[in-house]
């Protein structure tokens, strides 16, 4: 779809749309009264940790799971009551579960065979899906005989080839290692841009959700915390968790927040919004600052993090890309006298602020 809409977080119509919808196992309340619309043609993700809920809301969208309570629409039907293969929409899964036995062409038509599709219809349907992901040459292979990124792959042709009008993908790059999953992950953005097919896929890796996605559900214990489009959720966090979850945070309440930013209510300020300088250097003025003493310092490839605690015991994470670095720098080290600085813009109020501890520190 070339000319697809950019998404926001602004209301659209649900081409899925979740209503009230709840899903109990026993007493575990796996998901919360949700409600959820996702766009057409959107690359969604449901981001969260383990347990939280997502991969149910994924089964509850294919038919997997019944509902407890509430309603599921797809294209503005009500299939709430309908059997998976009754749903015009595919699943993908970690997992790949391609037929061992069969070619990676014959792994690809079957769903076309099963919906009885005539023998010459399916053969070009499946060339053309395998093309789409690159594959044509290893056609006649079988599964085993493929690398684990390949048969993702193929497992995503099979899917693709039903024309959904959803993809669901759980997980799917789970098995892969980073240098792989990083290839898959604009792959699979790009089969999304050109096939047009809205995708909701489940991760539990943030970078993966930031990367891929035009808007992010972050949940937790089977509700969602916030949803918007990865700048939104990263820079304007509504709850601490969704702070925290969402790469690092310096989250502070109470007096410690008072101390540093003149306000108590809890508030966040990236650490990457942290800048250091040396004790007795020049630093900018137009700057909110405090004295503070190194506390220990991490070397992480492209960035360094530094943790520094004020006068007053107030500690703050501060993170340095790497690459910012003339030749001759050195480093602080721990013990060093500094002065951390930031700008008011950039510390952000935590709207929904349930307090973090009865101290009001970084939990
Ligand atoms: P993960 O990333 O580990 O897959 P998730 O966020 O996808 O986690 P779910 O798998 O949806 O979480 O699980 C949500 C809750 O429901 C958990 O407490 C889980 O133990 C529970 N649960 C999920 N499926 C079942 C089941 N079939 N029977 C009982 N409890 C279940």
């Amino acid at each position: 779809m070339a000319n697809k809409e950019k998404p926001s977080s602004e209301h659209e119509p649900g081409f899925v749309s979740l209503k009230n919808l709840d899903k109990s196992f026993g007493d575990i309340n796996a998901v919360a009264n949700l409600n959820l619309d996702v766009a057409q043609g959107e690359f969604f993700s449901m981001l969260g940790p383990s347990g939280s809920g997502k991969t149910t809301v994924l089964r509850l969208i294919a038919g997997f799971e019944t509902a407890t309570a509430g309603s599921i629409t797809i294209d503005g039907e009500d299939v709430t009551n309908f059997a998976p293969f009754d749903r015009t929409v595919n699943t993908v899964f970690q997992d790949y579960a391609l037929f061992p036995h069969m070619s990676i062409q014959d792994n690809v038509e079957y769903g076309l065979r099963a919906k009885k599709v005539s023998k010459p219809e399916r053969s070009q349907l499946a060339s053309e899906s395998i093309e789409s992901v690159k594959l044509s040459h290893l056609a006649t292979r079988k599964p085993h005989q493929l690398s684990g990124g390949q048969r993702q792959r193929i497992a995503l042709a099979r899917a693709l080839v039903m024309r959904p009008k959803v993809l669901l993908l759980d997980e799917p790059l789970g098995a892969l290692d980073k240098q792989l999953r990083e290839e898959m992950q604009s792959e699979l953005k790009r089969i999304q841009r050109e096939s047009g097919i809205t995708f909701i896929f489940v991760t539990h890796d943030q970078d993966e959700a930031m990367r891929m996605s035009d808007r992010i559900a972050v949940f937790n214990m089977g509700k969602i915390e916030q949803l918007g489009t990865p700048q939104e959720v990263y820079e304007s966090p509504e709850t601490a968790f969704v702070a925290g979850f969402l790469g690092s945070s310096n989250l502070l309440e109470g007096d410690k927040a008072q101390a540093l930013f003149g306000v108590s209510d809890l508030v966040n300020i990236r650490p990457e919004r942290v800048t250091l300088s040396g004790a007795g250097t020049h630093h900018d003025t137009s700057h909110e600052s405090i004295p503070a003493i190194v506390k220990d310092v991490s070397y992480i490839g492209s960035s360094t993090m530094y943790i520094v605690e004020s006068e007053g015991g107030v500690r703050l994470t501060a993170l340095r890309l790497n690459q910012e670095l003339p030749a001759d720098y050195v480093d602080f080290a721990p013990g060093d006298k500094v002065v951390a600085m930031w700008q008011k813009s950039h510390v952000a109020a935590i709207p929904n602020n349930q307090r973090l501890t009865p101290e009001g520190s970084n939990p």
